[in-house]
């Protein structure tokens, strides 16, 4: 609504400079989902913003909604810097990845509090002091695969995606958007046992403890939640690792 305030928590997803001193942010929050909004004079040496406006800060936000589509940033404090996030060369490609996937899947002013945690408890984790577990490739598809259910596109994966039978699930199929049996493999790619099992592994337990898999489960995997966000929610990720 034009002409009042929002105030919500929020994280970074992307920052821009624009004009002299501004900055354009991306930004996922608790309460609308995706945001658009502008911090003026952001890059002056002492805005009252600080160096607070940069991808992954968690911030407690004050938002003014005028006319326009962006909605203008009037007070901000921290809720987590994830400092050690930003020391670590795989924690912050992990980190990247993750608020780009963000960015292109979930879209809408609508608020997603399972998506917005998520998103919170995997940057946390890859504040870790020691980020190696945190920014593996296991843990990145773990998270995309809780970011797919977040967002309504889940792989089916617990029987064939095209006629229901629950025994031999020996292809996956991206357009039938799940594993498929021997009879209805037109179309797929082979998926593996080791693979389906990481997948049914990763998406049912917590973020923290996703399953240790070979590398070639895990790109079958990979091919897999991309195939079916390709089809179903018409978004192409940046590869996971
Ligand atoms: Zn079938």
């Amino acid at each position: 609504m034009p002409g009042t305030t929002l105030k919500t928590e929020a994280i970074v997803l992307r920052s821009i400079r624009y004009g002299e001193a501004d900055r354009i942010l991306h930004l996922y929050s608790v309460r609308r989902g995706r945001i658009g909004a502008i911090a003026k004079g952001a890059r002056r040496p002492r805005s009252r913003f600080g160096g607070r406006l940069e991808p992954f800060f968690r911030l407690d936000l004050l938002l003014h909604e005028g006319r326009g589509e962006l909605l203008t940033v009037t007070g901000v404090s921290t809720v987590d810097g994830y400092p050690r996030l930003r020391s670590s060369g795989p924690a912050l490609n992990a980190g990247a990845r993750a608020c780009d996937a963000v960015l292109r899947l979930l879209d809408s002013a609508e608020p997603n509090p399972p998506a917005y945690n998520l998103l919170c408890r995997y940057l946390a984790m890859l504040d870790d002091p020691d980020p190696a577990r945190a920014a593996s490739l296991e843990t990145a598809l773990a998270f995309r695969l809780k970011l797919a259910l977040a967002a309504g596109f889940a792989p089916e994966l617990a029987s064939c995606a095209r006629c229901g039978e629950a025994e031999h699930l020996s292809g996956f199929s991206g357009a039938a958007g799940g594993v498929v049996c021997a009879s209805c493999e037109a179309g797929s790619f082979a998926l593996s046992e080791a693979a389906h099992r990481f997948m049914v592994e990763a998406i049912g337990g917590p973020l923290t403890e996703a399953p240790p898999a070979e590398e070639l489960a895990l790109r079958q995997a990979e091919r897999a939640i991309s195939e079916t966000l390709e089809h179903h929610a018409h978004v192409q990720l940046r590869p996971a690792a």
